[in-house]
């Protein structure tokens, strides 16, 4: 199958790059190379003969036409987005303009290519989405695919609003869609400003480890390459038209979260032990959603998919990943706004 990734070099999209590269897939990689972008995360494909890479922006749809024309894609895995919540309560506007004109403008641009190739079925355009458009849950309960959307910040309604637009297009236009909702990544690659990579990264340089509120926020952490490979089952054989949560099954509060980094952490680097004592907790984020949680039943029982690691194993993954790649990450602390945002501009 050969695959248009949009948002490739980010921190998903080059986890789905790699495996779908591994599994035998080609691969057309479409990116603007936004300041969450990195090549490098796809370096390891860069030079296989099925990986293309096309520097292009979803909201440009002369760009879009002239890339479907000159890749004939068999599917679209749609991951190209604004994606850091923080960032969309500072500034919305450029996560309206990218997460919902820009889907608008990829679902135009692949409609008109379907409908010039001749309707074919076996098309899919797959919509890559958040648990954070059905809003926030108290202590009980999960998110289905049939939970009513109440999406809280500008990065959940924007997402949102791309998902109602994916499904339009299926219903009005007849386009083959399928959608995944799926909870928080972590994993290598993961973006210095993400909270996983921030408690490594502050924690190694012996500075406070910021957590909103009392760290109470529960979140179902999923294992970047288990997504990936959810991804590309559910690109082949989901049901069109439907949408699919996936989950890591690995619900856990912020603060227990952190102290389960800080314990890998203590064992990998000893001399900085115990980490837990850098732990700060700073005013909370407005709007923070208080607990997401999804019931994976659909793509377990559909599929056969389930997540293949713990958080535990997960975690002590991650953390090693970081520790060994410092090549990776050191110089994305380097550029504007990211470093000096995070309070990790000149850290060790
Ligand atoms: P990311 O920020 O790491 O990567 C996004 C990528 O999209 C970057 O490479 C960026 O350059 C590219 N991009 C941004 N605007 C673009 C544009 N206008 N044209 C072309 N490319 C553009 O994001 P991520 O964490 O990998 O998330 C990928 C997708 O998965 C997003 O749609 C996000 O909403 C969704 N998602 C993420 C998570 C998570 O925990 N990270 C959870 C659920 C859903």
């Amino acid at each position: 199958m050969k695959i248009l990734v949009t948002g490739g070099a980010g921190f998903i999209g080059s986890a789905v790059v790699r495996r779908a590269i591994a599994d035998g897939h080609a691969v057309v990689n479409l990116d603007a190379l936004t300041y969450a972008a990195c090549l490098d995360s796809v370096a390891s494909v860069a030079d296989h003969p099925a990986y293309a890479f096309e520097h292009a922006d979803i909201r440009d749809r002369a760009a879009l036409d002239r890339i479907f024309a000159a890749h004939a894609p068999d599917a679209v895995l749609h991951l190209a987005a604004e994606s850091h919540v923080d960032r969309s309560i500072d500034g919305p506007g450029e996560f309206i303009d990218t997460n919902v004109r820009g889907t608008f403008t990829l679902l135009e641009a692949a409609r008109a290519y379907w409908e010039r190739a001749g309707r074919p079925g076996a098309f899919r355009f797959h919509h890559v989405s958040t648990d954070e458009v059905y809003g926030s849950l108290g202590a009980e309960g999960q998110f289905t695919e049939a939970t009513p959307y109440d999406p809280r910040s500008p990065y959940a309604a924007s997402k949102a609003a791309s998902d109602h637009l994916v499904r339009a297009w299926g219903e009005t236009y007849g386009l083959p869609v399928v959608l995944t909702n799926c909870s928080n990544n972590y994993g290598p690659f993961h973006f210095p400003e993400k909270l996983i990579p921030v408690v490594i990264l502050r924690a190694l340089a012996g500075q406070p480890i910021p957590i909103y509120g009392a760290g109470e926020n529960v979140r179902d952490w999923l294992y970047v390459e288990d997504h990936a490979e959810a991804l590309l089952e559910v690109l082949q054989r989901g049901r069109l038209g439907r949408s699919y949560n996936i989950g890591g099954e690995n619900e856990a509060r912020n603060i227990d979260l952190v102290r389960m980094l800080c314990a890998i952490l203590d064992d990998r680097r000893p001399e900085g032990a115990p980490h837990d004592r850098l732990i700060s907790f700073v005013a909370d984020r407005p709007g923070h959603d208080a607990r997401y949680a999804i019931d994976p039943t659909r793509i377990r029982t559909e599929l056969g998919w389930r997540p293949s690691v713990t958080l535990e194993q997960g975690l002590a993954r991650t953390v090693d990943w970081y520790l060994a790649n410092e090549d990776w990450w050191r110089p994305l602390l380097a550029r504007p706004g990211v470093g000096a945002r995070l309070g990790l501009a000149g850290a060790t």
